[in-house]
């Protein structure tokens, strides 16, 4: 593992970028990055702190101006130049983020990186579309509406799919016309730190800052500079519940991209290897279930449970798990030990609770190559409850509960029972029965018959605890980065 490691060129652009200029931060001091997968440090970046965040929001807003003002058609097309930028280098961009965060490289490092140009490709493609509308209240009366930009835009990501989520951020935030600060995941900002030389590249020097940093000191600082007009925040509820605090206090607008604990509902007719291998897309096992999406808790129809589960072990014990930058490697790495440690805890929790059989998985192996890195197995446990802990929290890691159900309303009252609501998976052939189920789920995004990653065009985001607002889409841009101006005009003065 250690050689493969050792042979990818890590991206060298491992300072800040502010002001159009690479930059350390002002005390000098640094972040080391861990590779997830055997522990080594494989870069050093900036701890930025309030002081550098200043720096970064004072050019956000020097550069303002001129961006705002910049034609919107001129903004969409340095955005596509900075798409083809992107896709000039993307086996680079997918190495890094393969190295920094634990995810596989063929599975899913290089469809990251590909997205991130397709991000970029298709809010420079939108920049037209920054469209008011005028509205009949008279013959008398012109009255219209304008998209305005808000500003400087402050942008928190985390790590699990570091370069895409700040892509999704940045370019309609751009697109729009506002400037944007943007802090990396201190796990995995080397992906991030790449993409800002690409786009310094093609965008005039403040438009947009990434920093690197810890969310206490850094993030803290970002959320509460005066100048900040408008946050946008993917991460945990946790984190985000206090971002909105803050926010509270100086009225600036926040969307919030947070967590989830998704349910899979698995109807008898879905017993099938296609809604078998769905189910694993949907767990995102191949991320390590390190996603917000992932559909970790499978409700199995009784008449089903057992061949259903019978299936899925087969599968999942046949993803190989191991070094991220192997193009064998189906699953990589846990992001850092502590996360590591988080999963491992679960499991234990599961191992030792009477009412769960353990279908698969179990605590990871204490010796080995995979005791190298922060490797966990694919685990199910089987439990009628949805009610313990494993059932309600979100794991973030490859930790699947399965639960029985036998009649539909009982299931969705389920499934509607967590107090988040980010995304929901409905298995069945009869697509009537489906889709009134998928009606019935309290949840942002709902997929039929299918577990696939964010699309976009289609507006994303949950409901409940799992956050307010959408992205990944035009009306997304719209309403979360750009303000709503109506301009009312009296057609009636008298003629001098
Ligand atoms: P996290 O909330 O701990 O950190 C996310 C980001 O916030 C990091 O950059 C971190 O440095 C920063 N941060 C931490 N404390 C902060 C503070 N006080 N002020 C400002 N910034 C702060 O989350 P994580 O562990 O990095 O990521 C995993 C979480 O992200 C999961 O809950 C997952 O569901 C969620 N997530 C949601 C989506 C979505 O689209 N809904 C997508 C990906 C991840």
């Amino acid at each position: 593992m250690q050689e493969t490691m050792q042979q990818t060129q890590l991206s060298d652009h491992t300072k800040m970028l502010l002001d159009g200029q690479r930059r350390e931060s002002a005390s000098g001091q640094t972040i080391a990055v861990q590779s997830p997968a055997d522990r080594r440090v494989i870069a050093h970046v900036p701890r930025a702190q309030a002081e550098d965040v200043d720096r970064a929001v004072e050019a956000a807003t020097r550069a303002f101006p001129g961006w705002r003002d910049t034609p919107p058609r001129q903004r969409g097309r340095m955005l596509l130049r900075v798409a083809e930028r992107i896709e000039e280098c993307t086996e680079r961009l997918a190495r890094t983020i393969a190295s920094e965060t634990g995810n596989a490289l063929r599975t899913q490092a290089r469809g990251e990186a590909a997205l991130t140009a397709d991000v970029f490709r298709y809010f420079g493609g939108l920049a037209g579309e920054l469209k008011g509308e005028t509205l009949p209240l008279s013959e008398d009366l012109l009255s219209y509406s304008r998209r305005e930009a808000m500003g400087v835009v402050g942008a928190i990501v985390p790590w699990n799919a570091p370069v895409m989520l700040a892509a999704l951020k940045i370019a309609p935030a751009l697109c729009a016309g506002n400037t944007v600060v943007l802090k990396a995941a201190e796990d995995a900002p080397l992906g991030v730190l790449m993409l800002a030389g690409l786009c310094n590249e093609e965008l005039p020097p403040g438009t947009l800052n990434i920093l690197t940093g810890y969310g206490h000191d850094c993030g803290a600082a970002l959320v509460a500079h005066p100048k900040i007009a408008k946050i946008s925040f993917t991460g945990s509820t946790e984190v985000g519940r206090g971002i909105m605090q803050q926010a509270g206090r100086r009225i600036v607008p926040v969307s919030l991209e947070l967590g989830g604990k998704s349910p899979s509902i698995v109807f008898p007719d879905a017993d099938e290897d296609w809604a078998v291998e769905g189910i694993v897309h949907a767990m995102r096992f191949t991320r390590q279930s390190q996603s917000c999406t992932a559909g970790s808790r499978l409700f199995l129809h009784a008449d089903i449970f057992d061949s259903f589960l019978e299936r899925l072990v087969a599968l999942t014990s046949a993803l190989k798990i191991g070094d991220p930058l192997d193009e064998a490697t189906d699953m990589g790495a846990i992001i850092n030990e502590k996360q590591f440690n988080r999963v491992c805890g679960y499991i234990e929790e599961g191992l030792a609770r009477p009412q769960a059989r353990t279908i698969t998985g179990g605590l990871p192996p204490q010796s080995g190559p995979l005791s190298e890195g922060f490797f966990a197995l694919p685990t199910i446990f089987a439990d009628d409850s949805n009610d313990w802990r494993l059932a309600r929290e979100e794991i973030f890691g490859p930790v699947l509960v399965a639960i029985r159900w036998e009649d539909v309303d009982d299931v969705v009252r389920m499934a509607n029972d967590s107090h988040y609501g980010l995304a929901a998976f409905v298995w069945s052939k009869d697509i009537g029965q489906a889709l009134r189920t998928a009606h019935r789920v309290e949840a942002g995004w709902v997929q039929v018959n299918q577990g696939t990653g964010q699309v976009l065009g289609q507006s994303y985001g949950g409901i409940k605890q799992s956050g307010i607002g959408r992205e990944f889409s035009l009306e997304g841009m719209l309403d979360s980065f750009t303000r709503k101006k109506s301009v009312t005009v009296n057609l009636s003065i008298p003629a001098t």
